[in-house]
């Protein structure tokens, strides 16, 4: 038996991540791995921490990327800021928020549960309901922008009704943070994580996080020790500390972090307003061209997030052979239904670098050809003009 090495296909990446990763980032992981205590990449590190605040516009001290994937950063905000028997009040609208319950579960949390219909964003007057009836919970937990619904809550709002009930707070900013508004300080979020392939358009494997001086407290006042010895944040704070400091913990994924850095000189070389907008304005340019051809959007219009759209499958149309002829014949790679909206809707995502007028035309012009050839009830011939006139204006 012989082996090659192993040489993937170029593909455009616009379903729900990883999306497209920036040349620039990939030529940054390349660099020479170096020693992880070596103090060169103890300055980078410290660069990480600090561009990093600023993504997340907060001051918390406590701002790190975890060695491991959004799941992991979900996973060290329960396991540290909750203790067994712990109260979590869980607004679902999803996959991810689904997640969060699984993980009050396995900690012998009490989840309570708020379910909202997929779709649509957290109602914050249920959240004020559900915490009158259960004064004694401790967190409310929240996905800003969900995935798998391509829908963003009102993160601030939210986060203003747990602080009033003394709750502390747990915010999934993974798909949210460089391609829609993240403000941890403003909102008053207490515990927030991200990942690094969505709209920061960097290799998978990392999370950033940020914890509140009140998540800080808490943790420091457990009278539990975290369950799990790897994301106790205890031991990360002494690794990831300020200066020379640092004991060891665990050998960081060096060249991961080069790459991490990178897509952050990237993000405030743009400017996150800018990054902002482009997400903004390419959506608007997508939509039109795919309303152009008669399809429609899932979500109301206020609540969707413009790196994530989810796009409703024309009736008699086989959805995953549709995707299956993107990828086959053009390369282009978009995201299935999840959970209940399987089989039912397109998920396209326009995160990062992959949030360009390159990739609109390219998304809307290969699907109109592909649903073409199934005979799908589409207007044919007029999405590429409608996707021209939205960047003419
Ligand atoms: C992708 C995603 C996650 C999980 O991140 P992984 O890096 O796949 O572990 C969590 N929450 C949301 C909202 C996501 O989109």
């Amino acid at each position: 038996m012989t082996y090659q090495s192993f040489v993937p296909t170029v593909r455009t990446l616009m379903g729900p991540g990883p999306s497209d990763v920036n040349p620039r980032i990939l030529t940054a992981m390349a660099r020479p791995t170096i020693g992880h205590l070596d103090p060169e990449f103890i300055r980078m590190m410290d660069e990480i921490k600090v561009m990093l605040q600023s993504a997340f516009q907060t001051q918390n001290q406590l701002t790190l990327p975890v060695s491991a994937p959004g799941s992991a950063g979900m996973e060290i905000c329960f396991v540290n800021l909750m203790e067994p028997g712990d109260k979590v009040i869980v607004c679902q609208n999803g996959v991810f928020g689904g997640r969060m319950t699984e993980n009050v579960r396995r900690l012998g949390g009490q989840a309570v549960i708020i379910e909202q219909a997929w779709g649509r964003a957290v109602d914050p007057d249920q959240l004020e309901a559900t915490l009158r009836q259960h004064p004694d919970a401790k967190i409310v937990a929240f996905v800003h922008a969900e995935t798998s619904t391509g829908v963003q809550s009102d993160a601030k709002a939210l986060c203003a009704i747990a602080k009033a009930h003394d709750c502390l707070t747990i915010v999934d900013c993974v798909t949210s943070l460089g391609g829609t508004e993240v403000a941890l300080d403003e909102w008053g979020a207490d515990a927030a994580y991200s990942g690094t392939q969505k709209c920061l358009s960097c290799a998978p494997g990392l999370s950033p996080i940020s914890m509140s001086q009140a998540a800080v407290d808490a943790i420091k006042a457990r009278t539990v020790p975290v369950s799990s010895w790897f994301l106790d944040l205890n031991l990360v704070m002494g690794y990831w500390g300020e200066g020379q400091t640092r004991s060891y913990h665990h050998t960081a994924p060096v060249n991961a972090l080069y790459g991490l850095h990178e897509a952050l000189v990237v993000l405030h070389e743009e400017g996150l307003a800018a990054s902002w907008q482009r997400h903004a304005y390419n959506h608007q340019a997508l939509k039109a061209g795919l309303e152009a051809m008669g399809l429609t959007f899932f979500v109301p219009e206020s609540e969707r997030l413009p790196q994530l759209n989810l796009v409703t499958v024309p009736e008699g149309v086989d959805e995953a052979s549709v995707r299956r002829q993107l990828l086959q014949q053009y390369n282009l790679e978009i995201g299935a239904g999840l959970g209940s909206l399987a089989g039912r809707v397109w998920r396209i995502g326009l995160m990062g670098f992959a949030s360009n007028p390159k990739n609109v035309l390219f998304c809307v012009n290969a699907l109109e050809a592909v649903l073409s050839q199934y005979n799908a009830p589409i207007h044919r011939g007029v999405a590429t003009a409608a996707v021209q006139s939205a960047y003419k204006d």
